[in-house]
């Protein structure tokens, strides 16, 4: 189909898309061998066609504008509006080596969104700099072994991570050259106490939590867990990618964690996906505060400056301040919301996963019952008789226009499919989507094969998924 055409497909040669406008600078000539030797190979097509062809891709995509999108454990919510204007902002347009005193509004906003994270987390000090949340993940981690070694402490090579976890947790352990030890989850995700103990010893340097954990289940025993680690001479870690079940409502710093790192694409409404860009701030304890990256904006006398701990500190971890555009839009997002408002936010997303939960427990099977904070697990559908798999499911979610849950995650379950709401989303689209997943097993009782075959309304239909992972084509010269 026509309008199914790569670019280059319709390109037809010497057709010109664009017009430059006249350059106020004076013509530069660069030298030979920084030129290039053949032409570029760029698709030739008119103005039309370029815009035609790219909102036409633009409606392939399914996103967070499009419809549903009720992915587990990666908070997907809407990026209001507001965030993006106040970030184009023309006064924002600065340049990285600026004086602090012509950039006085952005650390302003620096200096505030340090504050008031750490006003909603408990904890002493923030760094707005790491790029992500595997990044941030990373950062905390070399606090961490920082301050063990600045203790002398030199046999604490080891992080204690549930197997729950997020995957960046032993990874990024691994990175910072910690070796991860695994503990199993008691059958709701929480940490069997027995188990931890039996891992506690004097080489280990922490632990990775995140609470309420991946299964949505507040980890009743934290304050018990923050006593034995901190007495076996371990760090606590706290993995905030999402913190919207706790915003307003409990802190990790009152828990007894040492270290955070927050994702403001994911809980401060930033855009998340496609790579980024992101931000993942890290947040620590007060006797942690000297090791934070440099630099760190700081304040006096209503003076904002630049404090770099280079004495101290892990050392610069990014460019200049990290992602400033992300934090605008988070900043702006704070102050939308609210200090009063905050609280609902949690108890609004922890409320519509609950609803969702509770009037599809007779369809899907449910494996930790009771109340779950802002997302919970299925297990697939209850009637497994049809042979019908959650990956069938989340197939034939796309043809009713949601976005499939996370599925095969978290690994404690078999046909896993996580769900998690968020507080942006009406009561409407909510019934609607329990609608759907409530069609879907009708389906899968009566016409199992239709469920089988999904999706049949979208762009590509089921996929050789395996085939993909292995053989991917991802740029044009590969399919000729
Ligand atoms: C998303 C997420 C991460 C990683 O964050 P990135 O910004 O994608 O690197 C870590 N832990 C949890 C629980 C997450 O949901």
């Amino acid at each position: 189909m026509f309008y199914d055409s790569l670019i280059f497909e319709i390109s037809t040669k010497d057709r010109v898309g664009y017009s430059l406008p006249i350059s106020p600078f004076a013509k530069h000539e660069f030298a030979e061998q920084l030129l290039r030797s053949t032409k570029a190979m760029l698709p030739q097509v008119s103005e039309l066609e370029a815009v035609r062809h790219y909102t036409n891709v633009s409606t392939k995509n399914f996103g967070v504008e499009k419809g549903f999108y009720p992915l587990g454990s990666c908070t997907m919510k809407y990026n209001p509006k507001i965030n993006q204007d106040i970030a184009g902002m023309s006064g924002f347009n600065l340049h990285p080596y600026q004086q602090t005193s012509s950039v006085q509004g952005v650390l302003e906003i620096y200096y505030e969104t340090q504050r008031i994270l750490s006003e909603l987390s408990g904890l002493d000090t923030f760094s707005l700099n790491p790029y992500a949340g595997a990044h941030g993940e990373l950062v905390g981690l070399m606090i961490m072994k920082k301050y063990h070694l600045d203790r002398k402490d030199f046999k604490r090579t080891k992080i204690i991570v549930p197997d729950s976890a997020h995957g960046t947790n032993p990874a990024s352990a691994s990175v910072a050259g910690f070796t991860s030890v695994e503990v199993k989850s008691n059958l709701d995700g929480t940490v069997n106490l027995k188990d931890l103990k039996d891992v506690l010893n004097d080489e280990i340097a922490g632990i990775m939590l995140t609470n309420p954990n991946t299964t949505g289940i507040f980890e009743k025993d934290i304050l018990e867990i923050s006593r034995l680690v901190h007495e076996a001479g371990g760090l606590l870690y706290y993995d905030g990618a999402n913190l919207n079940p706790i915003l307003g409502l409990a802190r990790p710093g009152d828990m007894g964690f040492d270290i955070m790192h927050i994702n403001l694409h994911k809980t401060f409404s930033t855009p998340h996906g496609g790579g980024g860009p992101g931000s993942g701030p890290v947040g620590v304890a007060k006797h942690l505060v000297k090791y934070l990256p440099s630099p760190v904006v700081k304040q006096k006398d209503s003076v904002y400056y630049i404090e770099d701990q280079n004495d101290t500190s892990i050392g610069q971890v990014t460019h200049f301040y990290g992602n400033i555009g992300v934090v605008i839009k988070a900043y702006t997002y704070l102050l939308t919301v609210g200090k009063e408002n905050m609280a609902n936010i949690g108890r609004y997303s922890v409320l519509n996963a609950n609803y969702i939960k509770e009037s599809l427990k007779s369809d899907y099977l449910l494996p930790i019952k009771g109340i779950c904070k802002h997302e919970f697990v299925f297990d697939g559908l209850i009637d497994k008789s049809h042979h019908v798999t959650t990956l069938d499911v989340a197939k034939r979610l796309l043809d009713y226009d949601v976005h499939p849950p996370t599925i095969y995650f978290p690994l404690v379950f078999k046909e896993s499919l996580m769900i998690e709401p968020t507080e942006a989303e009406s009561k409407a689209t909510i019934d609607n989507f329990i609608q759907v997943m409530k069609t879907v097993a009708e389906e899968a009782r009566t016409n199992p094969d239709l469920v089988k075959g999904a999706p049949y309304n979208t762009v590509v239909k089921r996929l050789d998924e395996a085939k993909a992972a292995r053989n991917p084509i991802v740029k044009y010269r590969d399919l000729l």
